[in-house]
Order: C-alpha cells, then sequence, then structure tokens
C-alpha cells in the first residue's frame, strides 16, 4: 500500500517566468515601464522555448511506475488494483512511444549518466500473491524487468494490512461504521462502497498513526487480519519461486509497513536492515533497493533518505508522483519520484479498467507537453 492521494496529471515544475519576477529593476519609472516591457517579452519568448522544448521531450527523460495488485476483477475489488489487460497494453503503448523498460539497476546507471533514452521502471509494492500468478507471465509474455517492493511481515503473517481489511469490510456491508472517524458509510453500490473506502484510506493518509484506531472497527466486523495477510500475499516459497525470473529485481519495503517517519531512528535502522537481511537470505542476492512504505512527505523525509544512502541502498523511492527531469532538479536516488499506474481507486478515473482508446492515461509520462500548449 502507497497512499496517495494526487491525481495522475503532472504539474510542471519548470516555472522559468516566475523566476523572472523575482528580479528588481531600481531605475526611474519609465525606464522601468521599458524594463517591465522588455524582461515581459524575454518571458514570453522563454516561455515558447521551454514550451517547445516540451513538445519535443526533452526534459522527461523517463519515469518509475508503480503498481500494487494486479488481479482479474477491479470494479469487484472497489477498483483497487489493475487488471493483467491493461498492464499489458501499458507496457506496449509505453514501447511504441519509443521508452524502453528498464530493470532498476538499469535505470540508476542511466540516470547517473545523464543518459538521454527514454525509459520507464515497473514496480510492484507489499509482495501480493498476483505478483506472481498475474503480473509474472504477463511480463514474461513481454519481456519487461520489474522490481518488487516486498514488507517482511507480509511473509511471515504479521503485518497489519489495515486497507485490506477496510474493502473486505466495505465489500460485505452496505452500512459501515467507522467509529475512530465518527462515521457512518451507507454503502450499497459498488461505485459507494469504493468512495466510502477511499474516503477511511484519505483519512488515514492525514496520519498513519490513525490506523491503530481502527482496531475496534476491525473487532467488530470480526476481521482475521492473518487470514487476509495468508490471502494475499506471497508466501516465502512463492517470494523465492518469484525472485527466480531473471526479469525480476526483489527491493525492500521495511519490515512492519509502518510510516517510517512516525518511527525513532533505532526502529527505522531496524525496519531496514532486518527487512533487508532477511529477504536476502530467501532470494539468495542482494537487496539493493527500496521504496518506503507510502512513500508520501508524512511517512519519509530527510531522515529515512539519509539512512537509506548510509545503509548502502543504492536507490530508495518514495510516492511523489512525477517524472524525471534532468534540466531543472537533479536526481535524488535515495528520494527517487514514482507515479501511481495501481489503480484508479485515487483519482477514480477509470484508468485500471484499460480503455485502449485512451492513450492519453499514460501520456504524462511519455509526453507532458500536451498539458502546456
Ligand atoms: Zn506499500
Amino acid at each position: 500500500m502507497c497512499a496517495k492521494s494526487a491525481p495522475m496529471k503532472v504539474v510542471s515544475r519548470f516555472l522559468p517566468i516566475d523566476n523572472a519576477r523575482d528580479t528588481q529593476v531600481r531605475v526611474c519609472p519609465g525606464a522601468k515601464a521599458l524594463a517591465r516591457r522588455t524582461l515581459g517579452l524575454a518571458q514570453l519568448l522563454a516561455g515558447r522555448v521551454f514550451s517547445n522544448l516540451w513538445r519535443i521531450g526533452i526534459p522527461n527523460i523517463g519515469a518509475i511506475m508503480m503498481f500494487h495488485e494486479i488481479q482479474d476483477d477491479v470494479i469487484g475489488q472497489l477498483r483497487t488494483g489493475c487488471s493483467p489487460k491493461y498492464l499489458e497494453h501499458l507496457i506496449k503503448y509505453v514501447r511504441s512511444r519509443g521508452a524502453a523498460i528498464v530493470s532498476i539497476d538499469d535505470a540508476i546507471g542511466l540516470l547517473a549518466k545523464r543518459s538521454q533514452k527514454k525509459f520507464i521502471v515497473l514496480t510492484f509494492d507489499d509482495g501480493y500473491r498476483d505478483t506472481l500468478s498475474r503480473a509474472l507471465p504477463c511480463l514474461e509474455k513481454l519481456n519487461a524487468p520489474f522490481c518488487v517492493y516486498v514488507p517482511t511481515q507480509a511473509l511471515t503473517r504479521t503485518m497489519d494490512a489495515w486497507w485490506l481489511a477496510l474493502r473486505q469490510i466495505f465489500k460485505a456491508h452496505d452500512t459501515v461504521e467507522i467509529e475512530a472517524m465518527n462515521r457512518r458509510f451507507e454503502c450499497s453500490t459498488l461505485d459507494s462502497k469504493s468512495t466510502a473506502l477511499r474516503e477511511v484510506c484519505n483519512w488515514i493518509a492525514t496520519d498513519f498513526r490513525l490506523k491503530t484506531d481502527l482496531q475496534p472497527t476491525f473487532a467488530k466486523y470480526r476481521i482475521s487480519m492473518s487470514e487476509i495477510v495468508n490471502r494475499y500475499f506471497l508466501s516465502v516459497a512463492e517470494l523465492r519461486a518469484l525472485a527466480k525470473s531473471p526479469l525480476v529485481t526483489i527491493g525492500g519495503h521495511g519490515s512492519s509497513h509502518e510510516a517510517l517517519a512516525n518511527l525513532p531512528s533505532a526502529a527505522v535502522h531496524e525496519e531496514l536492515t532486518q527487512s533487508r537481511d532477511f529477504l536476502e537470505q530467501v532470494v539468495d542476492r542482494a537487496v539493493d533497493h527500496l521504496a518506503y512504505p507510502y512513500g508520501t512527505p508524512l511517512a519519509c523525509g530527510p531522515r529515512e533518505f539519509t539512512m537509506a544512502r548510509q545503509l548502502g541502498f543504492l536507490s530508495a523511492a518514495t510516492t511523489e508522483s512525477r517524472p524525471f527531469y534532468y534540466y531543472c532538479d537533479p536526481v535524488r536516488l535515495h528520494a527517487l519520484p514514482r507515479m501511481d499506474y495501481s489503480a484508479d481507486f485515487w483519482t477514480g478515473a477509470g484508468a485500471a479498467d484499460c480503455d485502449e482508446s485512451s492513450p492519453s492515461l499514460y501520456a504524462d509520462v511519455i509526453e507532458p507537453d500536451h498539458n502546456l500548449r
């Protein structure tokens, strides 16, 4: 789970005109007006130049895409996850636009060289069983490398997968009371269930410690967290099988899937090192990459970025939703941005059903210029 509420549209961080406003011209009023006009013309030209740079796609070099569940019945699962068909179409689309699907290791190499090659990295969070049963067959067919970030308490069946427990409650009941929110949801349709689930998840995302307050609700609705985790997440043996694919990179995702920013430094250190050791034992290879659980500014920040670097991870990903831009934004390998293509859950935009007639769905990654014309 990586909570987010930002829409898929990418907002330009390329702001030459706003920067130029800082220029101070301290001369007589006439000269001031002339200077303002000159500056305005310069701003206009700068805007056109940069707009054209966008149009031919120079600044946007690539992106990391984030997925969660890959499942057949997206609507039935309250619009969470995406279908194998959507995943396949997305990969074919980005390749048709000239972008290569590369491993996270290769992406780090391309970024280090400031290569102009357009690339996409596919990443799957949380170690869902369907990463093995649904995503892997699709990605093997397309020969597309990918990275799977696994929280180790999913493997040991001790993780608090509160988001799946909530989904189970909303799927099963047409009236749901969340005492901690002092809310009662009337939700008899799939759309209203999805909307209610999103509202509760967004409430948790305002402070991830609030998830503890859901325990009385889970008890009331007789939720068995161990049963949920056992049903949805890879076992150790399944992870080992997944990791055998040459297309797969296994990355860390902490042990408990807690928002690291809420933990003392010693606990963060333990989360990152123990989970890495555990994964390396299971898959019998180095675990060099990390994704911060939830990945939002409330869940990870400079302390975690520094610690990930000091612990030797080659990269660490947030959920800051944007592609890479070389020309305005130095790449920080331990605070990598990632764009959520895992669901239409957060936007309600219908993405996960894969409307093949709407390639604009993916255009923000490959050709962000269309917003700026
Ligand atoms: Zn996660």
